[in-house]
């Protein structure tokens, strides 16, 4: 059995775990106040004041914002509705004092508000250059390697002879050794990188799913922000961050980064 038909005795396992990711398309501008967006400004419900940095105090950016009612129909569906923003202070002394990174720090703000009745915020801070997101792209997208463990798919691999041997019960699959250069993880399954609704998470350092602080079930992952796409932004050296919700308690919203 060679890496091509270990390839191929994966597909399975691959095709049972593919999941549709939503590639956003985007113009510059800021589209409808209450549309969604990368950058720019909020739209705020009457009566309430711009998000603040509970660290600075200063307002904070805004990341994303996200009309969840105009999202293609599976992901509408998934989202429920009302306008998904994240915010962030991406100042270095909030973001070490705060671990600007965690999934629950100060120095950001996830939150779902409602776009009956409000307007856009006025103008404070330092907004990003606004990008309205005009439509999205379908794609496919696959368990990033972090992952696969998980999943019951496992590498084994031996560095003093080179080789790997790869088992995936679910397929019935427990290869012979092949050499390491031939069959990688990364070709089987992974995760694209790059801003994007849903799909899989692409995970930097392991699987980082933040656990609900109400229910401690696992976070769903919503959204991936990457470094220096769509924002001109560097979470840390060229991370990647991840909005993720608690699947009962859908006012649990997180934001968490992380780096190589
Ligand atoms: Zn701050
Ligand atoms: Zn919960």
């Amino acid at each position: 059995m060679d890496a091509k038909s270990i390839l191929k005795a994966l597909h399975p396992w691959r095709d049972s775990h593919k999941r549709t990711a939503w590639l956003p398309k985007v113009k510059s501008g800021p589209g409808p106040a209450a549309g969604s967006r990368f950058g720019g400004l909020p739209w705020l419900p009457s009566g309430e004041s711009h998000p603040a940095c509970e660290n600075c105090d200063r307002p904070l950016r805004l990341l994303l914002q996200l009309d969840l009612q105009s999202l293609p129909e599976p992901a509408r569906q998934h989202l429920g509705r009302g306008l998904l923003q994240v915010f962030y202070c991406e100042r270095e002394d909030c973001e070490q004092e705060c671990d600007g990174w965690s999934p629950f720090s100060e120095a950001h703000r996830v939150q779902v508000v409602d776009a009956a009745d409000g307007a856009l915020a006025a103008p404070a801070g330092n907004p990003f250059p606004p990008k309205e997101i005009s439509g999205w792209k379908q794609a496919d997208d696959y368990p990033s390697t972090a992952e696969h463990d998980e999943l019951g798919l496992d590498f084994e691999y031996d560095f003093d002879a080179n080789t790997v041997r790869v088992r995936c019960p679910e397929v019935g699959l427990d290869s012979p050794p092949v050499g390491i250069h031939d069959l990688e993880a990364e070709t089987v399954a992974n995760a694209s990188m790059g801003d994007k609704l849903l799909g899989w998470p692409h995970w930097i350092q392991g699987v980082e799913y933040p656990e609900c602080p109400k229910c401690k079930a696992r976070m769903e992952y919503v959204f991936q922000i990457d470094s220096e796409d769509n924002l001109p932004l560097m979470w840390g050296d060229m991370g990647t961050a991840h909005v993720t919700r608690c699947p009962t308690h859908r006012e649990v919203l997180a934001l968490g980064w992380a780096c190589g």
